[in-house]
Order: structure tokens, then C-alpha cells, then sequence
């Protein structure tokens, strides 16, 4: 039996990377001008981003920062201060834009409550950012808590269970990365979902073994977890 049921924020239960494409898009264009044939600005800023993760963590002030330092090594130091303010505007645009659901995230919600399965949604990035689109996605109330992290490791996993006071057996996490909320939640010895998402941050790119079960949709998740629900028995 499964008692609590962890989902995933970004590209589970609300649109995000799509989000950062298109700012990929504009952060190309913009120094188009300055880079060297050959050289692919957010190909370098993928690294930028890599070693920043350490010390700035996920989220989007730290790709802003990472942006801005990418412009300036790219373009040897030419990038204007107009174009690093565009730049600040770009990560400003991305913290601003309001809450998206994804396809059937409601109705799926509402029956994982009704199967009588707790609900926690557990997330990483910047916990201002994090707070405002747990509040704007309007599902807060749906859940019996939600857990905003710096990483989601085996560690955090661990915490969490402790918190809801569940064992590991009795945990499912359910989330689009695999790296995420797939193999340190197996790690802890609970069960993992993976819905793959359209897009995908290369950062969060892994691979399972194929024995993780993968639902095209969340809307097949209260299928899937019909049998395993505190009320089925
Ligand atoms: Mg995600």
C-alpha cells in the first residue's frame, strides 16, 4: 500500500523548460554578434550553469547570473550594458510568468485525493520562486504539504519521509527527471514514477534501467497506483 504520494513541480504538475527555450532562443540571438563561428552561446552557457550549480544552486537567479557571466566571456568582455540589462529582463520575464498546469494535473490531483493517498509535492529551485508558483498553481490546498529543497538527493528524500512520518515502501515519488526524482528516491528504497516531459534540462538528463514504470500522462497515475491506495483494501 502506498500512503503518501510525492509529486514533482516543474514539468510534472506546471510548464517551466519550455520556458527557458524560449529564453535560450533570445540569449542566441542577442550575441549572435560577439561569438565566433562555431561557437554555440547556450552551449556555453550550459557549462557556465554546470559550474555554478554548486554555489548557486537550481533556479532562475542563478541562470540569470549565469547568463550575464556567459555573455561577458563569449563576447571577450564587448557585451554592452544594455544588453546585460536585457539580459536581467530575460530572467525577470521567466520569474514573472504566471503558473501553467499541464494536461489533466487537476483532475489527476483530485483523484489521488479521493483515493484517499496524501499528497505532497516536493520541488527544487529558488524558494521565493518555488513559494509564488506553489500559490499561483492553485493546488496548494490539494496537498498535505510541500517541500521546497536545494537538491533532491537521497538525504532529502530520506527528510521527507521522516517528516510525514512514512516508511520508504510507502512512498511513491512521481516527477519528469530522472535524475531527480527517479534514482535517489530508489536509492531510499521507495518507488518512483516517471512521466517524461516534452523538453528536458540537460543538466537533469539520466537514464533508469527500464524497470521504472513511465506513464506517458499524469492522468494515468491514479490507474497505475488503483490497488496500491489506503481505501482499496
Ligand atoms: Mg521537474
Amino acid at each position: 500500500v502506498i500512503e503518501l504520494v510525492g509529486l514533482d513541480g516543474d514539468d510534472t504538475l506546471w510548464r517551466n523548460e519550455e520556458w527557458f527555450a524560449e529564453v535560450h532562443q533570445a540569449f542566441h540571438g542577442l550575441l549572435d554578434p560577439y561569438v565566433p563561428a562555431g561557437l554555440d552561446p547556450v552551449g556555453a552557457l550550459n557549462e557556465v550553469e554546470r559550474r555554478n550549480l554548486e554555489l548557486f544552486g537550481y533556479g532562475v537567479k542563478g541562470f540569470t547570473l549565469s547568463m550575464i557571466e556567459t555573455a561577458i566571456e563569449v563576447s571577450g568582455g564587448r557585451v554592452s550594458a544594455g544588453e546585460i540589462q536585457r539580459l536581467i529582463e530575460l530572467g525577470r520575464t521567466l520569474l514573472a510568468r504566471p503558473v501553467e498546469l499541464l494536461d489533466g494535473v487537476v483532475e489527476t490531483v483530485d483523484a489521488l485525493r479521493d483515493a484517499g493517498f496524501r499528497l505532497v509535492i516536493v520541488t527544487k529551485g529558488d524558494l521565493v520562486h518555488q513559494e509564488t508558483k506553489v500559490a499561483g498553481s492553485g493546488l496548494a490546498d490539494k496537498f498535505d504539504g510541500v517541500e521546497i529543497v536545494s537538491e533532491k538527493d537521497p538525504p532529502t528524500y530520506g527528510r521527507v519521509l521522516s517528516r510525514y512520518g512514512v516508511a520508504a515502501e510507502r512512498f511513491v515519488m512521481v516527477g519528469n527527471s530522472v535524475r531527480s526524482d527517479v534514482l535517489p528516491v530508489l536509492a531510499v528504497g521507495a518507488r518512483a514514477v516517471h512521466i517524461p516531459s516534452a523538453v528536458t534540462w540537460v543538466h537533469e538528463i539520466a537514464d533508469h534501467d527500464g524497470s521504472v514504470p513511465t506513464l506517458a500522462s499524469i492522468r494515468e497515475l491514479p490507474d497505475w497506483l488503483a490497488g496500491n491506495s489506503p481505501t482499496s483494501r
